[in-house]
This record gives C-alpha cells, structure tokens and sequence, in this order.
C-alpha cells in the first residue's frame, strides 16, 4: 500500500515504531477544514468582539477546541496587529514549538516570519513576527527589560489553570501594572489587551482577581468516557516503578480486545516512555493480527513516544493521522493532558504518576519527584478520550489508590517549589513588598522567607531586601541563582570560559547516554571512565567542562559523541547556550560597574572555588562509611549517586558540593566536586547569618519603604505646588 513507502522497514502486520521518513502532511484544505470544524469558530466574530470592548477578558472552554490555535489568528485577521504583537505565552516549551509550527503552516507563511516562538535558549522570531508563541518564562524577562510590554498590543496568558509558577507571576503582575489606570498605560501610547484562556476550571475565581471581568465561554461538547480502574497498583505501590511495565500490558490489552481508535498512554518521563515504548515493541511483534486481535480491521501498532525535550520534527509525526488499518498508540507526560491536543485518540491509559518539581522540606531542595496525579487530573487525563466520540480509560491503579493517595486537586507550582528566581524578578521590577503581591493563590510565607534567604546568601538582595548590583547581574540570567553566582565570580576573575561551558551543559538536558542492555551499559561506563580520567581530578563539573571542550574541538563531533556515549543532540543545545549565556555575559561586562576581582590562590583551584561561592548553600561533609550530611541546617544524611564519577570514592572524600539531588529512599547527591573546607569557611556562616524572623521583618519594613516613596513623591508635589504658587 501507499503508506508503506513512507516506512520502508515495516512488515504489513508488524508493528510500527520511531518512524520519522517522509509521512504526507496534511493538505491544506483538510487543515482549514479542521479548524472551521471546531467549537470555537463558531464564536469568532462574537469572540474578537469581546476582546475589543474588554481590556480584560477570560476565555474558557474545553480543552481541544481551538483557543491556543485560532483565537491569535482571528485577532490577526481583525487587524489586532496595527497596535503591537500577540503574544501567547504556554507553560511548556514544547506547547509553545509546536503550536507556533501549526499556526504558521494554517496561516500558509514560514515559521519565524509572521508566526514565531520563543523558549528558553531558542528565539525563531524575526523582525516580522507579530504573532508570538513563548513561554511564560520568556514573558517574564521582556517584563524585566521592558515593563509596559510596548512592543505589544495583546498579550494571552494561555494554559492558566495549569497553574504554573511563572503564569501566575504574570497574573499578578498584569493585573497590578495594568488594571490600575495610573500605571496602565506607562511607556504605552495605548492601553494593552489581556486575555486570560483556561480549560473550564476555576473561571470565577480568575474572574474576581481581575476586578470581576467578563468570562466567555467557548460551548463544546463532549462525549462520555467510561472509566475502568485497575488491579496492579495500590496505596502499597506509592514506591514501585511497576507503573511502567503495567500500562504497557494494558495498552496492549486493548491493542487486541478493542476495536479501532488510537491509544493515549500517560507516563512520567523520557526514561520511562522510551522503555514503555521498547517494550511495547517488543511485545507487539508477537502478536499475529490473523488470530490475536479482536477487530480484524487492525493489522499493526504505530508507537509514538511524546516528551518535552524530543526533536521537533519527531513531535510533528504526533498529530500525523496513522496510515490505515494501523493503530496509533502515543505514549506521552503530562503534556498530552491540556497542552496538546492528539486527534483520533478513543483509549486513555493512565498510569496514575506524574513527574513534578516539588520543594523537599526534608533536604531543603527543589526535587524531581514521581507522585501520584490528582483526581482533577485523572478527570482530564480520561476526557482525553471523549473529544469526538464516546471513549474508554483504563486506570492501572484501583479504586483504593484513588480514594487513598490521590488528592482532589494539583497543588499550584507557587505553593511547591521554591520562589528564588521569581523574587528575584520582583524585586528587580521594584516590588518590595513580595509578601503583599496580588498572588492568585499566596504562596506560604516560609516558602517567601526562605527565597529571601537564598538571595541574601548569593549577595543579590542586602540585609534590607533592597536588590544589590550583583543582584541587577544575576537576574539577567536564565540560570538557577547559585549557577549564576558562580559564573559571576569566575566572570569578575576572567576565567568565565571554566564556567560558561558547564553552566550550559547544566542547562540542557543529560548528556550521557545510559543504554538499558547490560553489555552496551559496560561498554558507556568504561568510555565515561575513560573520559573522568581525562579530566585529571574526579570532579563531575569538571568532566562536564572536558566533555564540552573534547567534543567541541573535535573534528567530527557527532562521531566524537557515538563513540563516547554522550548525546549528540544535548551537546548541540549545549553548545548554542554556552554562546547565548556568553553574549549575556558581554552586554553586562560592558557596563561600567561591573566587578573585577583578583585571585592570589592557587591555579588549579579557581574552578572549584568559584564553583563553590554559587554552591556553598549544597555543600555537604562526609561523616561515616560512604554517608555525607549537608550543611545548611537541614543536615541531611546523603549518599553519592551511582551516576557520579566520585562513586566508590567517598573513602578518599571529606567535604562536597553538588549540584542536586534525586531523592528515592535514599538521598542521593548528583553531579558533585570534592571541595576544602578552607573555600567555604568564610560563606558557610551566612547560612545561619539571618534568621526567618529577621528576614521577615525586613519584608515587612519594605512596605514601609514603599509608603515612605509614595509620601515622598506627594511631599515633593506639594512642595513643587508650593513653588509654583509662590511663583504666581
Ligand atoms: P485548545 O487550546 O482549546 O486546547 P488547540 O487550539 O490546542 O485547542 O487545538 C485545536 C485543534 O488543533 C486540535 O484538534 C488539535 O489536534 C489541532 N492541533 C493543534 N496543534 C497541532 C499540530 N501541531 N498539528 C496538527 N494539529 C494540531
Ligand atoms: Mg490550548
């Protein structure tokens, strides 16, 4: 048939996996057709009508029907543009790629001209953009260098019940800056347009916090999806990682026993999805579609993995219409929940877990953590399969899990990670009083304070909370503070080139490649080794900085990375952060004040000490056998992560730094240096220096500050009206 050219490796039957050749893309008339097929257009002209007797509107409606995608164009269309830009900001960069790549193929121009995006460390916009697509995070650094956001005349904030830390920075900021009518329109020669999209959820309470503005809402209907909960995970499975190979064996339950309709599997992560999808693969080469399937019109598997930091040209086959006959079956993260919307998709399964940045009040840091969903999103995981038609979903766990360990809703990001880099931001725009924000939902206190701490630490407030130089510096950085810290130091030592490289490789995501085979994994581990021994000290900064420069100098570097097990991908993203950080680096050396440092120690010990004024927050000293306890006052017992270089070392180890950390019933410290306690003898007692009451004080007297600076500009009208009296 047809489609088989297209996948020249496949056996008709067989099953389909990580074909990425040439599959037809969709025609343009179908695509058109699609989008006047969906619930929103038939609110269009209604729609672009509220936007423009409304400086505040909220969109609401089901996910799927066309807000992300079509309002921008219909605002493009009504002439919106004449003002300044759409902006629509997404949570997840790979929302905001993606759909920027659709939006600009329905609007028939290149992606980067009309139609662009900005993420982190990836700007495809161009003089001529006028709709943009970005993250939230990118949002907020053009606030910091331009706080009227001229260069805009509508700005979306879209995903907004996802909750995400940095759209509900912007809420609040948007809504503090621009509802206010003596603020609305500073560095603006006319007032710009918000609309706030969501899913149906927690509309009224967006409503209120914007002085009671208009909802619309998009009507859609939706099918009925009947939920079946499973055997295989329990309350006593909150540990175990038999999720993955679970969904597999459900999806292929439902591979042969249900009819026709493609598959949405949710998992956790990259590691996870590609070895649910090996062993999809795997399993599904078994089946013979003579006897083994139910609906005999199914003759084959298509596997398709969906994470965030996937190639983009992979992420298109996503929303490609499998070939016939063959069932489509995508095993994604949570960005399949709301993000984006998969067509076709009749089956959920639905793994339970998600991957989540959560603070650990046990070690005092942000970690990764596999936790089970919330009932809101397991409700919005199944009404994946309801869009078109009537679905099903299978949930792995059981019905004891869901009553037990399933909380009723998602706990907002503000209320779970730490506030550092934000209040950083908000402290730059001149909020001081972060305490009093208008946050959508407040974020608790401790969490404020702590954040406060950190700045204090890393020299980016002073001990009135008032933002210091360095702190004007590091906010320019979209880096972790210490990383920033860290870089400043060997910046203001001239020996930024040791830590532009690693703060890249720590930006972009693993570089070393772990293959599941057991031979292979020996045959990766001899060639890191191998690579550790090159670096000369056992320092795993220090091998992300070899790593860097071997392959870098290199004249085949691609090779290079095969023959090493690194990932070729990661060390080209690395490479592109590793310039954008160092043009950053050059605006602000370029500024007068900037500082210069000199260094009388030793050589050879500069990359781990500026290493450690960034990282002494995590440092850590061995107390027994191969237990180190950190020293931040947490004093948590940690363990080296097999991953390291140091692993099996610790005998010859005394004190630490780390980069972070993986909790599972252990603690285990990830990317570390061996240190001497002499460099960090002078920081560490900073972190007892302040205290959470003091700190609280101090945010408390800014806003004191704060009316002081508004008594003082009524003071000086006054006195200017006193002259001009005077005058007369
Ligand atoms: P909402 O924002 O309301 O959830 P979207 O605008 O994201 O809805 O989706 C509208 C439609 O556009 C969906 O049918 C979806 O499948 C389709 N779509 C979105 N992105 C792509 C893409 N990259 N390729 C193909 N179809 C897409
Ligand atoms: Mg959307």
């Amino acid at each position: 048939p047809e489609w088989q050219r297209n996948f020249p490796s496949v056996v008709s039957g067989g099953p389909l996996y990580l074909q990425f050749g040439n599959l037809s893309v969709t025609s343009l008339s179908s695509q058109e057709m699609e989008s006047k097929n969906l619930p929103i257009y038939h609110q269009k002209s209604k729609l672009v009508q509220a936007v423009r007797e409304n400086s505040f509107l909220i969109v609401s409606g089901e996910t799927g029907s066309g807000k992300t995608t079509q309002l921008p164009q219909y605002l493009y269309e009504a002439g919106f543009c004449k003002d300044g830009n759409i902006g629509i900001t997404q949570p997840r960069r790979v929302a905001a790629i993606t759909v920027a790549q659709r939006v600009a193929q329905e609007m028939q121009c290149s992606l980067g001209k009309e139609v662009g995006y900005q993420v982190r460390f990836d700007d495809f916009t161009s003089p001529s953009t006028v709709v943009k697509y970005m993250t939230d995070g990118c949002l907020l650094r053009e606030v910091l260098a331009d706080p009227g956001l001229s260069a805009y005349g509508v700005i979306i904030l879209d995903e907004v019940h996802e909750r995400s830390l940095n759209t509900d920075i912007l809420l609040g900021l948007l809504k503090k800056v621009f509802s206010n009518p003596s603020t609305a329109t500073k560095g603006r020669s006319f007032p710009l347009k918000v609309v706030v999209m969501s899913a149906t959820l927690e509309t009224d309470k967006l409503s209120v916090f914007f002085n009671d503005c208009p909802v619309f809402t998009i009507p859609g209907r939706v099918f009925p999806v009947t939920c079946k909960f499973g055997t295989a995970i329990g309350p006593k499975d909150l540990e175990s990682t038999g999720y993955v190979k679970e969904v597999v064996k459900v999806a292929l339950n439902v591979h042969t026993t249900e009819m026709a309709g493609d598959i949405l599997v949710f998992l956790t992560g990259q590691v996870e999805i590609e070895r649910a999808c090996d062993l999809l693969f795997e399993k599904a080469e078994c089946i013979d579609y003579r006897y083994d399937v139910y609906d005999q019109t199914v003759e084959g598997l298509l596997i398709l993995p969906l994470y965030g930091s996937m190639p983009t040209d992979q992420q298109k086959q996503i929303f490609q219409p499998p070939p016939p006959g063959i069932r489509k079956c995508v095993v994604a993260t949570n960005i399949a929940a709301t993000s984006l919307t998969i067509n076709g998709i009749k089956y959920i399964v639905d793994s339970g877990f998600v991957k989540q940045l959560n603070h650990n009040s046990r070690v005092g840091l942000d970690v990764l953590e596999v936790v089970p969903i919330s009932k809101s999103e397991a409700r919005q995981r199944a009404g994946r399969a309801g869009r078109t038609s009537a679905g099903k979903c299978f949930r792995i766990y059981t019905a004891e899990f869901w009553e037990k360990c399933m909380p009723e809703y998602t706990v907002p990001e503000i209320q779970r990670t730490s506030l550092t880099a934000v209040i950083l931001t908000l402290k730059c725009l001149g909020i001081h009083d972060v305490i009093r924000f208008p946050y959508l939902a407040c974020p608790e206190e401790r969490f404020i304070l702590e954040a406060l701490k950190q700045l204090y630490q890393f020299d980016a407030i002073d001990r009135r909370g008032r933002v210091t130089k360095l702190g004007e510096l590091m906010v320019e950085f979209p880096l972790h503070p210490g990383l920033t810290r860290a870089l400043l130091k060997a910046a203001s030592l001239g020996c930024q080139d040791l830590l532009l490289p690693v703060a890249a490789m720590l930006s972009v995501e693993n570089i070393y490649i772990r293959p599941g085979e057991p031979e292979k994994q020996k045959e990766a581990d001899t060639r890191h080794k191998a690579l550790a021994a090159k670096t000369g000290s056992m320092n795993d900064f220090a091998l992300l900085l070899t790593v860097f420069q071997s392959c870098k100098s290199s004249d085949r570097p691609s090779a290079w990375c095969k023959e090493n097990w690194i990932h070729w991908r990661a060390l080209k993203s690395a490479f592109s952060v590793e310039t954008q950080l160092r043009e950053i680096l050059l605006r602000l050396q370029q500024k007068r004040d900037f500082p210069v440092e000199t260094f009388d120690g030793n050589k050879s010990e500069l990359f781990r000490q500026c290493l450690c004024t960034g990282y002494f927050t995590n440092v850590a000293r061995r107390s027994v056998g191969k237990v180190f306890c950190t020293m931040d006052g947490h004093g948590s017992m940690v363990h080296i992560h097999p991953s390291s270089s140091l692993f099996d070392q610790e005998a010859e180890l005394n004190w630490v730094i780390f980069h972070d950390v993986m909790v599972t019933s252990r603690v285990y410290i990830r990317t570390v240096c061996p240190i001497r306690y002499e460099w960090v003898k002078d920081l560490l007692p900073k972190l007892h220096e302040v205290d959470v009451y003091e700190l609280s004080s101090v945010a408390r007297q800014e806003v004191t500050d704060d009316e002081m600076k508004k008594w003082e500009t009524k003071e000086a009208a006054k006195r200017q009206q006193d002259v001009l009296n005077e005058d007369a």
